[in-house]
């Protein structure tokens, strides 16, 4: 299975109700930003990062993709993911202009396209190339009802409609001010009931002062974990707040490397482990993070930058994923959208990494890749 063509992708899709913000972010669309491999066999693989939708940096990471990785893939044997991780992964001259950033959102993109073509191959959906089915069911959370641009009453029914519609947990913004999340907070609570997990998630917007005086409130309404409280490279910060708090700590979506998680494990600064396959550079770095998280006793709640796409079938095939973030902008752009049915994700059954647009999508979404 020789690689033939490395090509760059950009597609632009709207978020749920035309604009979304949470404490740092306010965007309109969701960037599908990705790579399509096609190899001598026939077959083509599809992987992406996922953005805000910026399209000049968008259009930064499709060069990257095109013009740094793609020379050195032309030829391979595309089944050899791991060697050819590390052959992108510690190219000498792009780790001197960036270990982290662009240069590993575009690998992140070719490491999924290259999973996806191997599954492909071997006409599997690629949590059974995993080895197969970990857990019995995969649990769902919904985030997309609990932006900050969200006002109270519509939040209060937002999260009525989810466990209606059979959510078992749900995950709303904080970081405006103490006062109103708190408020926001206890009026969800209420309105859920005591059985529903509830995560708040507050991307990197307080200092410790203030996350230590949210978490003494928020304690009483049973917070399933607290995101990001901290900016996203804290170690001390988060360590500090874990020991003082008896809300669990969750992070990593803006983690890119090993190295970067490991800190954060050696001092026992998070409870909740979220790498993200659109973050890191690729599926196959973010299956280290899950074994070592998994080595620690720590359960694994991956970021879905990918919306689940491919998160779904980690979840299935990892031991150390506990539950699964759903958010549904972009899943009907692909043959096999992540669904959730009664609060649980359907197990995907297509062959691949659930990660090949349609042609619906590729007509509708596509942007300029330069
Ligand atoms: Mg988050």
């Amino acid at each position: 299975m020789k690689i033939t063509s490395v090509k760059a992708f950009i597609l632009h899709v709207p978020v749920t109700g035309s604009q979304i913000a949470d404490s740092t972010h306010s965007i309109s669309h969701w960037g599908v930003v990705g790579a399509q491999i096609d190899t001598d066999n026939g077959l083509t693989g599809y992987g992406f990062t996922g953005t805000h939708a910026h399209l000049p940096g968008d259009q930064l990471i499709a060069r990257c993709i095109e013009t740094c990785h793609a020379p050195l893939l032309i030829g391979e044997d595309a089944s050899d993911i791991t060697r050819l991780w590390q052959k992108l992964a510690r190219n000498p001259a792009l780790q001197w202009i960036g270990r982290a950033g662009i240069t590993t959102l575009s690998h992140a993109a070719i490491d999924v396209a290259l999973w996806d073509l191997k599954a492909k191959a071997a006409q599997q959906p690629l949590w059974k190339l995993l080895g197969g089915q970990a857990r019995e069911k995969v649990r769902a959370y919904n985030t997309d009802i609990g932006w900050l641009s969200i006002s109270d009453d519509k939040l209060v029914e937002g999260a009525q409609r989810a466990v209606a519609q059979g959510f078992t947990g749900i995950k709303i913004k904080v970081g405006s001010t103490v006062e109103r999340d708190l408020r926001r907070l206890a009026a969800v609570r209420k309105a859920v009931g005591p059985d529903v997990t509830v995560a708040i998630d507050g991307n990197g917007k307080w200092d410790l002062a203030t996350c230590k005086r949210f978490c003494n409130a928020a304690q009483a309404h049973d917070v399933f974990w607290f995101e990001e409280p901290l900016w996203h490279d804290d170690v001390t910060g988060h360590a500090q707040l874990a020991a003082t708090t008896a809300i669990p700590v969750a992070l990593g979506e803006q983690l890119y490397t090993t190295d970067a998680f490991a800190e954060f494990f050696a001092q026992q600064a998070i409870d909740w482990v979220q790498p993200d396959v659109t973050r890191m550079a690729g599926l196959t770095d973010v299956l280290r993070v899950c074994d070592t998280a998994h080595s620690f006793r720590l359960p694994v709640a991956p970021h879905a930058g990918d919306m689940s796409q491919v998160h779904v079938h980690l979840s299935y095939a990892h031991p150390a994923c506990e539950v699964l973030e759903y958010i549904p902008w972009i899943k009907d752009c692909f043959t096999e959208p992540a669904e959730v049915v009664d609060g649980y994700f359907a197990r995907p059954a297509l062959p691949g990494a659930g990660t090949t647009p349609t042609a619906a999508a590729w007509a509708q979404y596509r942007q300029p890749v330069a």
